[in-house]
């Protein structure tokens, strides 16, 4: 019933992608608001120098049959 009971579903063995973490462009922070997303672009605030910013949602690049 439970996905967390299904082994197949074991994290360990879940396939892996990568994601870029998200600074603050000017001081480096993690330490953000989340304020919100449209589409691929989500907007945030830094906590510690207000700068407001966004991220983009990186498409994968294709691969040689793509
Ligand atoms: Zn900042």
């Amino acid at each position: 019933m439970s996905w967390l009971g299904n082994h197949r579903n074991d994290p360990d063995r879940r396939p892996v992608v990568q994601f870029v973490p998200i600074i603050c462009p000017d001081c480096r922070t993690r330490n953000y608001d989340h304020q919100g997303t449209r589409g691929r672009i989500r907007y945030h605030r830094c906590r510690d120098c207000s700068l407001r910013f966004m991220s983009v949602e990186q498409i994968p690049e294709p691969g040689p049959e793509g």
